[in-house]
Protein backbone atom coordinates (compact mmCIF):
# COMPACT_ATOMS: atom_id res chain seq x y z
CA UNK A 1 0.00 0.00 0.00
CA UNK A 2 2.36 2.47 0.68
CA UNK A 3 4.11 2.10 -2.56
CA UNK A 4 0.42 3.64 -4.08
CA UNK A 5 0.87 6.78 -2.15
CA UNK A 6 3.92 7.45 -3.51
CA UNK A 7 2.77 6.40 -6.69
CA UNK A 8 -0.33 9.19 -6.14
CA UNK A 9 1.77 12.64 -6.43
CA UNK A 10 3.64 11.20 -9.23
CA UNK A 11 0.85 10.09 -11.57
CA UNK A 12 -1.02 13.58 -10.74
CA UNK A 13 2.44 15.49 -11.32
CA UNK A 14 2.88 13.64 -14.95
CA UNK A 15 -1.14 14.30 -16.10
CA UNK A 16 -0.26 17.95 -15.23
CA UNK A 17 2.86 17.93 -17.19
CA UNK A 18 1.31 16.44 -19.75
CA UNK A 19 -1.23 18.87 -19.90
CA UNK A 20 0.82 21.54 -19.82
CA UNK A 21 3.00 20.88 -22.19
CA UNK A 22 -0.17 19.98 -24.51
CA UNK A 23 -1.01 23.78 -23.35
CA UNK A 24 -4.06 23.85 -21.87
CA UNK A 25 -4.69 26.32 -19.67
CA UNK A 26 -4.31 24.69 -16.06
CA UNK A 27 -6.09 27.02 -12.62
CA UNK A 28 -3.49 25.00 -10.53
CA UNK A 29 -0.91 22.36 -10.59
CA UNK A 30 -1.69 19.07 -8.79
CA UNK A 31 -4.67 16.76 -7.85
CA UNK A 32 -7.49 18.91 -10.12
CA UNK A 33 -6.01 16.30 -12.95
CA UNK A 34 -7.50 14.07 -15.58
CA UNK A 35 -10.59 11.65 -14.83
CA UNK A 36 -7.76 8.49 -15.13
CA UNK A 37 -6.48 10.52 -12.27
CA UNK A 38 -9.33 10.12 -10.07
CA UNK A 39 -10.42 7.08 -11.42
CA UNK A 40 -7.15 5.35 -9.82
CA UNK A 41 -8.01 7.44 -6.65
CA UNK A 42 -11.44 5.66 -6.65
CA UNK A 43 -10.13 2.18 -6.68
CA UNK A 44 -7.59 3.18 -4.11
CA UNK A 45 -10.38 4.36 -1.75
CA UNK A 46 -12.12 1.28 -2.81
CA UNK A 47 -9.22 -0.58 -1.29
CA UNK A 48 -8.42 -2.01 -4.93
CA UNK A 49 -5.02 -1.28 -5.19
CA UNK A 50 -4.58 -3.35 -7.78
CA UNK A 51 -6.80 -1.13 -10.68
CA UNK A 52 -5.14 1.46 -9.05
CA UNK A 53 -1.65 0.58 -9.86
CA UNK A 54 -2.38 0.12 -12.80
CA UNK A 55 -4.53 3.13 -13.34
CA UNK A 56 -1.09 5.16 -12.29
CA UNK A 57 1.13 3.80 -14.23
CA UNK A 58 -0.94 4.34 -17.42
CA UNK A 59 -1.10 7.60 -16.81
CA UNK A 60 2.58 7.82 -16.17
CA UNK A 61 3.62 8.87 -20.16
CA UNK A 62 6.71 8.00 -21.61
CA UNK A 63 8.87 10.70 -22.36
CA UNK A 64 12.51 11.68 -21.37
CA UNK A 65 11.75 13.24 -18.17
CA UNK A 66 9.65 9.99 -17.21
CA UNK A 67 12.03 7.03 -18.11
CA UNK A 68 13.62 7.83 -15.22
CA UNK A 69 10.58 7.09 -12.97
CA UNK A 70 9.60 4.18 -15.37
CA UNK A 71 12.90 2.36 -14.59
CA UNK A 72 12.55 3.14 -10.94
CA UNK A 73 9.55 1.80 -10.49
CA UNK A 74 9.82 -1.30 -12.29
CA UNK A 75 12.19 -1.68 -10.14
CA UNK A 76 10.80 -1.36 -7.01
CA UNK A 77 8.10 -3.73 -8.53
CA UNK A 78 10.07 -6.45 -9.16
CA UNK A 79 12.00 -6.20 -5.80
CA UNK A 80 8.89 -6.61 -4.52
CA UNK A 81 8.12 -9.82 -6.00
CA UNK A 82 5.74 -8.73 -8.18
CA UNK A 83 6.91 -9.83 -11.44
CA UNK A 84 4.29 -9.28 -13.51
CA UNK A 85 3.61 -6.13 -13.24
CA UNK A 86 7.37 -4.68 -13.64
CA UNK A 87 7.48 -7.09 -17.01
CA UNK A 88 4.63 -4.88 -17.87
CA UNK A 89 6.02 -1.47 -16.93
CA UNK A 90 9.60 -2.17 -18.51
CA UNK A 91 8.43 -3.49 -22.03
CA UNK A 92 5.75 -0.74 -22.05
CA UNK A 93 9.09 1.47 -21.55
CA UNK A 94 11.17 -0.04 -24.38
CA UNK A 95 8.31 0.08 -27.01
CA UNK A 96 8.96 3.51 -27.01
CA UNK A 97 10.57 4.45 -30.68
CA UNK A 98 12.09 7.91 -28.91
CA UNK A 99 14.00 6.11 -26.58
CA UNK A 100 18.29 7.04 -26.55
CA UNK A 101 20.06 3.98 -26.87
CA UNK A 102 21.12 4.12 -23.08
CA UNK A 103 17.66 4.52 -21.88
CA UNK A 104 17.10 1.31 -24.12
CA UNK A 105 19.91 -0.39 -23.05
CA UNK A 106 18.59 0.68 -19.24
CA UNK A 107 15.31 -1.28 -20.47
CA UNK A 108 16.62 -3.77 -21.70
CA UNK A 109 18.76 -4.92 -18.64
CA UNK A 110 15.81 -4.30 -15.88
CA UNK A 111 13.42 -6.51 -18.57
CA UNK A 112 16.37 -9.03 -18.59
CA UNK A 113 16.38 -9.56 -14.79
CA UNK A 114 12.10 -9.24 -14.73
CA UNK A 115 12.31 -12.58 -16.86
CA UNK A 116 15.10 -13.99 -14.75
CA UNK A 117 13.07 -13.59 -11.56
CA UNK A 118 10.23 -14.79 -13.23
CA UNK A 119 12.15 -18.12 -14.42
CA UNK A 120 11.71 -17.09 -18.30
CA UNK A 121 15.48 -17.46 -19.03
CA UNK A 122 15.29 -17.87 -22.58
CA UNK A 123 13.75 -15.01 -22.90
CA UNK A 124 16.25 -13.07 -20.61
CA UNK A 125 19.00 -15.00 -22.63
CA UNK A 126 17.77 -13.14 -25.53
CA UNK A 127 17.77 -9.58 -24.27
CA UNK A 128 21.08 -9.83 -22.34
CA UNK A 129 22.78 -11.71 -25.56
CA UNK A 130 21.22 -8.16 -27.23
CA UNK A 131 22.94 -5.81 -25.09
CA UNK A 132 26.20 -7.98 -25.42
CA UNK A 133 25.83 -7.09 -28.88
CA UNK A 134 25.32 -3.52 -28.35
CA UNK A 135 28.18 -3.26 -26.40
CA UNK A 136 25.51 -1.61 -23.65
CA UNK A 137 26.22 -2.61 -19.94
CA UNK A 138 28.12 -5.59 -20.95
CA UNK A 139 29.71 -6.91 -17.49
CA UNK A 140 26.26 -7.09 -16.11
CA UNK A 141 24.61 -8.67 -19.16
CA UNK A 142 27.63 -11.41 -18.97
CA UNK A 143 27.06 -11.63 -15.17
CA UNK A 144 23.38 -12.65 -15.90
CA UNK A 145 24.07 -14.88 -18.76
CA UNK A 146 26.37 -16.53 -16.52
CA UNK A 147 23.61 -17.25 -14.16
CA UNK A 148 21.48 -18.91 -16.61
CA UNK A 149 23.61 -21.05 -18.16
CA UNK A 150 24.41 -22.17 -14.78
CA UNK A 151 21.41 -23.08 -14.09
CA UNK A 152 20.87 -24.37 -17.35
CA UNK A 153 23.77 -26.24 -16.93
CA UNK A 154 25.36 -25.05 -20.34
CA UNK A 155 28.88 -25.38 -19.27
CA UNK A 156 30.94 -24.91 -22.42
CA UNK A 157 28.65 -21.28 -22.74
CA UNK A 158 29.36 -20.97 -19.04
CA UNK A 159 33.53 -21.47 -19.97
CA UNK A 160 33.01 -18.76 -22.74
CA UNK A 161 31.05 -16.17 -20.64
CA UNK A 162 33.54 -16.01 -17.86
CA UNK A 163 36.52 -15.78 -20.27
CA UNK A 164 34.71 -12.51 -21.76
CA UNK A 165 34.02 -11.48 -18.33
CA UNK A 166 37.36 -12.04 -17.39
CA UNK A 167 38.68 -9.88 -20.27
CA UNK A 168 36.09 -6.68 -19.35
CA UNK A 169 36.68 -7.16 -15.48
CA UNK A 170 40.27 -7.67 -14.97
CA UNK A 171 39.27 -10.41 -12.29
CA UNK A 172 40.11 -14.08 -12.07
CA UNK A 173 37.39 -16.20 -12.55
CA UNK A 174 39.58 -18.93 -12.11
CA UNK A 175 37.89 -21.05 -9.37
CA UNK A 176 34.93 -21.13 -10.79
CA UNK A 177 35.96 -21.75 -14.46
CA UNK A 178 38.20 -25.07 -13.10
CA UNK A 179 35.03 -25.82 -11.89
CA UNK A 180 32.97 -25.34 -15.36
CA UNK A 181 35.85 -27.47 -16.86
CA UNK A 182 35.20 -30.46 -13.56
CA UNK A 183 31.33 -30.22 -14.86
CA UNK A 184 32.26 -31.10 -18.33
CA UNK A 185 34.69 -33.63 -16.98
CA UNK A 186 31.93 -35.70 -14.89
CA UNK A 187 29.51 -35.08 -18.05
CA UNK A 188 32.58 -37.01 -19.96
CA UNK A 189 33.03 -39.77 -17.06
CA UNK A 190 28.97 -41.14 -16.85
CA UNK A 191 29.87 -40.82 -21.09
CA UNK A 192 32.49 -43.64 -20.29
CA UNK A 193 34.91 -41.21 -22.19
CA UNK A 194 37.88 -40.83 -20.16
CA UNK A 195 40.20 -39.34 -22.47
CA UNK A 196 38.74 -36.85 -22.60
CA UNK A 197 37.74 -36.25 -18.97
CA UNK A 198 41.48 -36.95 -18.41
CA UNK A 199 41.83 -34.03 -20.78
CA UNK A 200 39.01 -31.64 -19.10
CA UNK A 201 40.66 -32.05 -15.88
CA UNK A 202 43.91 -30.86 -16.64
CA UNK A 203 42.47 -27.67 -17.94
CA UNK A 204 40.55 -27.51 -14.53
CA UNK A 205 43.88 -27.37 -12.89
CA UNK A 206 45.43 -25.40 -15.62
CA UNK A 207 42.82 -22.59 -14.29
CA UNK A 208 42.89 -22.86 -10.81
CA UNK A 209 46.03 -25.24 -9.18
CA UNK A 210 44.05 -25.94 -6.12
CA UNK A 211 41.09 -27.41 -7.66
CA UNK A 212 40.72 -30.12 -5.29
CA UNK A 213 37.83 -31.52 -6.83
CA UNK A 214 39.85 -31.71 -9.96
CA UNK A 215 42.15 -33.44 -7.96
CA UNK A 216 39.63 -35.86 -6.63
CA UNK A 217 38.67 -37.05 -9.84
CA UNK A 218 41.71 -37.50 -11.48
CA UNK A 219 42.58 -39.56 -8.50
CA UNK A 220 39.24 -41.90 -8.70
CA UNK A 221 40.27 -42.00 -12.83
CA UNK A 222 43.88 -43.61 -11.79
CA UNK A 223 42.39 -45.89 -9.25
CA UNK A 224 39.60 -47.12 -11.46
CA UNK A 225 42.19 -47.86 -13.86
CA UNK A 226 44.35 -49.85 -11.44
CA UNK A 227 46.92 -47.72 -11.52
CA UNK A 228 46.54 -47.04 -7.84
CA UNK A 229 50.59 -45.85 -7.18
CA UNK A 230 49.34 -43.03 -9.83
CA UNK A 231 46.30 -42.69 -7.82
CA UNK A 232 47.91 -42.38 -4.33
CA UNK A 233 50.48 -39.82 -5.74
CA UNK A 234 47.41 -37.40 -7.09
CA UNK A 235 45.60 -37.96 -4.14
CA UNK A 236 48.43 -36.50 -2.07
CA UNK A 237 48.45 -33.35 -3.76
CA UNK A 238 44.96 -32.81 -1.92
CA UNK A 239 47.48 -31.85 1.22
CA UNK A 240 49.11 -28.79 -0.24
CA UNK A 241 45.73 -27.72 -2.40
CA UNK A 242 43.17 -27.98 1.35
CA UNK A 243 43.67 -30.54 3.84
CA UNK A 244 39.83 -30.54 4.64
CA UNK A 245 39.20 -31.81 1.84
CA UNK A 246 41.34 -35.13 2.53
CA UNK A 247 38.61 -36.97 4.15
CA UNK A 248 36.71 -37.23 0.55
CA UNK A 249 39.41 -38.72 -0.72
CA UNK A 250 40.09 -41.37 2.06
CA UNK A 251 38.74 -44.81 1.07
CA UNK A 252 39.92 -44.64 -2.54
CA UNK A 253 42.89 -43.66 -0.89
CA UNK A 254 43.14 -46.58 1.81
CA UNK A 255 41.92 -49.15 -0.77
CA UNK A 256 44.39 -48.07 -3.50
CA UNK A 257 47.40 -48.38 -0.35
CA UNK A 258 45.71 -52.01 0.64
CA UNK A 259 46.20 -52.92 -3.21
CA UNK A 260 49.91 -52.42 -3.34
CA UNK A 261 49.80 -53.61 -0.30
CA UNK A 262 52.41 -51.02 1.59
CA UNK A 263 50.24 -50.57 5.21
CA UNK A 264 53.77 -49.23 6.93
CA UNK A 265 53.56 -46.52 4.73
CA UNK A 266 49.97 -45.73 4.69
CA UNK A 267 50.40 -45.54 8.73
CA UNK A 268 53.03 -43.14 8.66
CA UNK A 269 51.64 -41.04 5.70
CA UNK A 270 48.09 -41.20 7.74
CA UNK A 271 50.34 -40.20 11.27
CA UNK A 272 51.59 -36.93 9.15
CA UNK A 273 47.67 -35.88 7.69
CA UNK A 274 46.48 -36.36 11.38
CA UNK A 275 49.67 -34.16 12.91
CA UNK A 276 49.38 -31.76 10.12
CA UNK A 277 45.55 -31.02 11.31
CA UNK A 278 43.38 -33.23 8.90
CA UNK A 279 40.73 -33.70 10.93
CA UNK A 280 38.98 -37.10 12.73
CA UNK A 281 38.08 -38.75 9.54
CA UNK A 282 42.19 -39.07 9.20
CA UNK A 283 42.53 -39.81 12.59
CA UNK A 284 39.65 -42.75 12.65
CA UNK A 285 41.35 -44.40 9.50
CA UNK A 286 44.38 -44.10 11.61
CA UNK A 287 42.93 -45.88 14.58
CA UNK A 288 41.43 -48.85 12.12
CA UNK A 289 44.71 -49.36 10.95
CA UNK A 290 46.52 -49.21 14.41
CA UNK A 291 43.92 -51.58 15.74
CA UNK A 292 44.01 -54.03 12.64
CA UNK A 293 48.07 -53.95 13.09
CA UNK A 294 48.80 -53.39 16.84
CA UNK A 295 45.63 -54.67 18.51
CA UNK A 296 42.62 -52.65 20.36
CA UNK A 297 45.00 -51.42 23.35
CA UNK A 298 47.10 -49.27 20.70
CA UNK A 299 44.24 -48.23 18.96
CA UNK A 300 42.32 -47.15 22.46
CA UNK A 301 45.93 -45.28 23.66
CA UNK A 302 45.62 -43.88 20.24
CA UNK A 303 42.44 -42.34 20.35
CA UNK A 304 42.10 -41.36 23.74
CA UNK A 305 45.79 -39.07 23.68
CA UNK A 306 43.97 -38.00 19.92
CA UNK A 307 40.81 -36.84 21.69
CA UNK A 308 42.25 -35.25 24.67
CA UNK A 309 44.39 -32.95 22.10
CA UNK A 310 41.50 -32.50 19.05
CA UNK A 311 37.61 -33.17 21.57
CA UNK A 312 35.55 -34.74 18.58
CA UNK A 313 31.80 -35.86 19.22
CA UNK A 314 32.41 -39.16 15.82
CA UNK A 315 36.13 -39.38 17.80
CA UNK A 316 33.86 -39.97 20.82
CA UNK A 317 31.62 -42.22 19.56
CA UNK A 318 34.34 -44.43 18.23
CA UNK A 319 36.15 -44.33 21.65
CA UNK A 320 32.91 -45.42 23.25
CA UNK A 321 32.63 -48.59 20.77
CA UNK A 322 36.11 -49.29 21.82
CA UNK A 323 35.81 -49.28 25.67
CA UNK A 324 32.59 -51.71 25.19
CA UNK A 325 34.21 -54.27 23.26
CA UNK A 326 36.52 -54.21 26.70
CA UNK A 327 34.38 -53.41 29.80
CA UNK A 328 32.05 -55.09 32.31
CA UNK A 329 28.05 -55.37 32.78
CA UNK A 330 27.78 -51.89 34.63
CA UNK A 331 30.04 -50.34 32.31
CA UNK A 332 29.20 -51.54 29.32
CA UNK A 333 25.34 -50.77 29.95
CA UNK A 334 26.05 -46.45 30.88
CA UNK A 335 28.48 -46.83 27.63
CA UNK A 336 25.78 -48.18 25.29
CA UNK A 337 23.31 -45.24 26.39
CA UNK A 338 25.86 -43.07 25.55
CA UNK A 339 27.12 -44.59 22.30
CA UNK A 340 22.94 -44.16 21.46
CA UNK A 341 23.06 -40.38 22.65
CA UNK A 342 25.95 -39.57 20.99
CA UNK A 343 24.47 -41.25 17.27
CA UNK A 344 21.37 -38.91 17.92
CA UNK A 345 23.55 -35.86 18.21
CA UNK A 346 25.60 -36.83 15.27
CA UNK A 347 22.95 -37.44 13.00
CA UNK A 348 21.57 -33.89 13.32
CA UNK A 349 25.22 -32.54 13.03
CA UNK A 350 25.66 -31.15 9.46
CA UNK A 351 28.45 -32.78 7.52
CA UNK A 352 29.28 -29.78 4.98
CA UNK A 353 28.90 -25.90 5.87
CA UNK A 354 29.51 -23.47 3.22
CA UNK A 355 31.76 -20.68 4.18
CA UNK A 356 29.93 -17.83 2.18
CA UNK A 357 26.48 -18.00 3.55
CA UNK A 358 26.38 -20.56 5.94
CA UNK A 359 23.94 -23.22 4.07
CA UNK A 360 24.40 -26.62 5.86
CA UNK A 361 24.41 -30.08 4.08
CA UNK A 362 24.64 -34.24 4.52
CA UNK A 363 26.48 -34.08 1.34
CA UNK A 364 29.31 -32.56 -0.92
CA UNK A 365 27.66 -30.03 -3.23
CA UNK A 366 30.63 -28.31 -5.29
CA UNK A 367 28.54 -24.95 -5.95
CA UNK A 368 26.47 -24.00 -2.78
CA UNK A 369 22.56 -24.69 -3.40
CA UNK A 370 21.70 -21.82 -0.73
CA UNK A 371 24.05 -18.74 -2.72
CA UNK A 372 25.20 -20.03 -5.72
CA UNK A 373 29.13 -19.55 -4.95
CA UNK A 374 31.46 -22.39 -6.39
CA UNK A 375 33.67 -24.07 -3.93
CA UNK A 376 32.46 -22.64 -0.66
CA UNK A 377 31.04 -25.78 0.80
CA UNK A 378 33.72 -27.40 2.86
CA UNK A 379 33.78 -30.61 5.37
CA UNK A 380 32.75 -29.18 9.06
CA UNK A 381 34.96 -30.37 11.86
CA UNK A 382 33.45 -31.33 15.01
CA UNK A 383 32.59 -29.54 17.63
CA UNK A 384 35.19 -28.22 19.54
CA UNK A 385 37.40 -28.20 16.47
CA UNK A 386 36.44 -24.96 15.49
CA UNK A 387 36.59 -23.12 12.47
CA UNK A 388 39.15 -23.05 10.09
ZN1 LIG B 1 26.57 -20.74 0.18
Amino acid sequence: MELLWLLLPVAAASGWLAAKRSGKPREAPGYNGTPSYFRGLNYLLNEQPDKAIDVFVEMLEVDSETVETHLALGNLFRRRGEVDRAIRIHQNLIARPTLSRDQRAQGLLELGQDYMRAGLFDRAENLFTELGEMNMYQEQALENLRVIYQQEKDWEKCLQVSARLEQLSGQSLGTERAHFYCELAEEALSAKDNDQARSLLKKAQGCDANCVRATLLLGELEAAAGSCKAAIRTFKRIENQDLTYMAEALPTLLACYRQVGSQNELMDYLHHLVERGSGIATALALVDLIQEEEGEKSALRFLNDHLQRHPDLEGLDRLIGLNLSAGGKRATETLGILQQLLGRLLEEHPSYLCNHCGFTAKMLHWQCPGCQWWGSIKPVRGPGQGKH
